[in-house]
């Protein structure tokens, strides 16, 4: 097994629908598919991304029959390597449009766990936006039911995903983690959720999530996290909810300067959240801002995750010289220009890395972007050119950055430390 498979790891970025298996949403979409058949096109899948777009396009062109959506404004979406940001939030809202029951929201939310835990995943926050189906009689508070029911069924592995004594407290074998981490064949997984404000939301409907987050902070909700589309909305009509959120003691994480819109990238930073996603845009007096606050970082070795358009005002913004060659490598595409691509990372991680800037990795949306956190830990230990010591390291910090209770973040550094002696 790859070391960067094998290594303990911490995700704290991954959205629940966004890491949904290419596998399950076909289950979903073609229930009446023939079993066998079904096993054969998903071994094949793996390897083979545009047969999965052509079960999309079929998806949407049924939906489009029924009038759910229109069909002619969702075609483009499908095509994979050219999607642009507002594309990528069109894919996510037919992603929804499958798995918006009770019972889907439950299974995504075991196998999710289930696929991070696979890779050695030792701590999880998992965020997902509580959504109100009327059609199917949802509420927020019912659709957070189903994600906490989907943590209890976890089975293949062991999981803690309670914080108190109050909650469901689901500890697993205790003690058992670390001996198997030292064997690399771990079966426990701590799991926390965040509670995602989609940008499109009313201040009411944000408050509401807020309200949920605090009433099931027992079962494990640690955060709030504001997303959504970058393009939609206003992050201030959220500030009086997220400040609310605050002083109630949640932990705060923004998705900040996704697109180069420099005047929230300030605010959001002056707000000084606990941590933010992304952080591409940022010019260069917001740049020195997000150093000096120490505010933790995900950035852009989420490589998989990029926008064209992220990308290139990104390399603008550092004063790279955009060819048609770089310009046209956009998203999934950039890794056909996997070496130019990393050397330019390297400038820009780099520099957060030496300055010693918290720098978290993570995945984003395993689902839609077809990556592992194994996947982006290899990219990013070719890109700043680290070993498996470094990486390690970087996944061991990771634990400070994350929401957990003290108590956990201690047990899991010192696994860490353990295993750190018993490589050395
Ligand atoms: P969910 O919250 O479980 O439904 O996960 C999917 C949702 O996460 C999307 O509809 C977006 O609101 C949000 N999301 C996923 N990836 C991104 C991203 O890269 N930027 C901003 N929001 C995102």
């Amino acid at each position: 097994m790859d070391w960067w498979v094998s290594m303990p790891k911490v995700e704290l970025h991954a959205h629940l629908n966004g890491s949904v298996r290419n596998s399950t949403l076909l289950i979903i979409l073609i229930p009446s598919f023939d079993f066998l058949h079904f096993h054969l096109l998903a071994f094949e899948l793996r390897e083979d991304l545009t047969k999965f777009e052509l079960y999309y396009r079929e998806l949407a062109k049924e939906l489009g029959e029924k009038g759910i959506i229109v069909f002619s404004e969702v075609e483009h979406v499908i095509l994979k390597n050219d999607r642009s940001l507002t594309e990528v939030f069109k894919l996510f809202d037919l992603i929804h449009i499958l798995t918006t029951d009770h019972a889907t929201v439950t299974r995504i939310t075991k196998e999710v766990v289930e696929d991070f835990a696979a890779e050695n995943v030792v701590y999880l926050e998992l965020r997902t936006t509580p959504k109100r189906n009327d059609s199917r009689g949802m509420s927020k508070r019912s659709y957070m039911e189903a994600v906490i029911e989907g943590l209890r069924k976890v089975d293949v592995f062991d999981i803690d995903f309670a914080s108190t004594k109050n909650g469901l407290e689901e500890k697993g074998k205790s003690g058992q983690m670390i001996d198997d981490c030292v064997g690399f064949s771990r079966t426990k997984i701590y799991v926390r959720l965040l509670l995602s404000i989609d940008r499109r939301e009313t201040l009411a409907a944000a408050m509401e999530t807020v309200k949920l987050a605090l009433e099931m902070k027992d079962l494990g909700v640690v955060g709030i996290d504001l997303s959504g589309n970058p393009k939609v909305g206003e992050w201030i009509t959220f500030l009086p909810a997220l400040r609310f959120a605050r002083e109630q003691g949640l932990r705060v994480t923004l998705h900040c300067g996704e697109v180069p819109n420099q005047e929230e990238i300030h605010a959001m930073l002056d707000f000084l959240p606990e941590r933010i996603g992304h952080a591409c845009c940022l010019e260069e007096d917001a740049w020195r801002k997000l150093k000096n606050s120490k505010i933790p970082a995900q950035v852009p070795h989420n490589l998989s995750s990029w926008s064209g358009e992220s990308f290139v005002v990104w390399a603008s913004g550092l004063g790279l010289h955009i060819t048609p060659e770089i310009d046209s490598c956009n998203n999934l595409g950039l890794m056909g220009n996997a070496g130019l691509l990393l050397s330019i990372i390297f400038n820009f991680a780099a520099d957060l890395y030496n300055t010693n800037h918290p720098l978290i990795l993570c995945t984003d949306d395993t689902g839609v972007f077809s990556t592992s956190l194994s996947k982006e830990y290899a990219i990013a230990a070719t890109a700043f050119g680290l070993g498996k010591k470094e990486m390690f390291q970087l996944a061991r910090t990771a634990v400070e950055y994350s929401f957990v209770e003290e108590q956990v973040a201690s047990k899991l550094k010192d696994l860490f430390d353990l295993l750190d002696k018993s490589l050395a």
